[in-house]
């Protein structure tokens, strides 16, 4: 049979809306069940911040220096890349290439910035954006998840409503109230990018060729 090529998905979202807890669900479901035989993987970024506690490089990132970055967009390494609240994160070329050639759906982390350079170069990733549901709860779960002053949650939220301005540039808006409800209808965008015509064709050549008595 042969291969689609994979899908690409970007997942953006302040920090807050749980767009990590959904990937990490999400990747779960679709490990156990293979579904449309399609595999999925979430690209590793690049990144000039330190690690945080229990983060593995070449795991959640690969960790580097900024000299190193900047060496590295040079050799045009970079599929995209930003400077995010002042480091760089990028995601390699070479990789996203080589794993949706292989009929694998490739998740991007990313933020705003780096969206607008993939849709630009690949008009047909799916880019979707995860919102909080209200304003307090997007400061309650900022606040919950350390024991950090004021000055510090303020700054959070700052972030926040920055990366929430560009919601509108987003193809799909999911608003994580309920987070079944909102990894149903993430599952739901990734289902239904499978199941284009441009892809069923691909994947379903042999089953067409064998309906149509060729
Ligand atoms: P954090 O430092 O909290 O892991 O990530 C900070 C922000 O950088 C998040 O919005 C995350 O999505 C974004 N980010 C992570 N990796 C990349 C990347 O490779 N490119 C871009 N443009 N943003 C990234």
């Amino acid at each position: 049979m042969a291969q689609a090529l994979g899908n690409l998905f970007i997942l953006a979202a302040p920090s807050g809306a749980g767009k990590s807890s959904l990937i990490k669900a999400l990747l779960e479901k679709h490990t156990q069940t293979d579904m449309h035989n399609t595999q999925m993987q979430v690209s590793v970024s690049h990144t000039t911040r330190d690690p945080r506690p229990g983060e593995v490089d070449g795991q959640h990132y690969h960790f580097v220096s900024k000299d190193a970055f900047r060496a590295m967009i040079e050799d045009d390494v970079f599929f995209e890349w930003a400077e995010v609240f002042g480091n760089y994160y990028g995601t390699s070329k070479v990789v996203i290439e080589q794993t949706l050639r292989q009929g694998i759906d490739v998740f991007l982390d990313i933020d705003w910035q780096g969206a607008r350079q993939v849709k630009a170069q690949i008009p047909d990733t799916a880019t979707i954006f995860v919102a909080p549901p209200s304003k307090q709860e997007l400061r309650r779960r900022l606040t919950a998840r350390n024991q950090d002053s004021q000055d510090v949650i303020d700054q959070r939220m700052e972030k926040a409503v920055a990366e929430i301005s560009h919601y509108h540039e987003f193809d799909y808006v999911i608003v994580n109230d309920d987070f079944d409800a909102a990894l149903a209808e993430l599952d739901a965008i990734v289902i239904s990018r499978r199941l284009r015509k441009e892809k069923q064709v691909v994947r379903h050549q042999a089953l067409f060729d064998a309906l149509l008595g060729q």
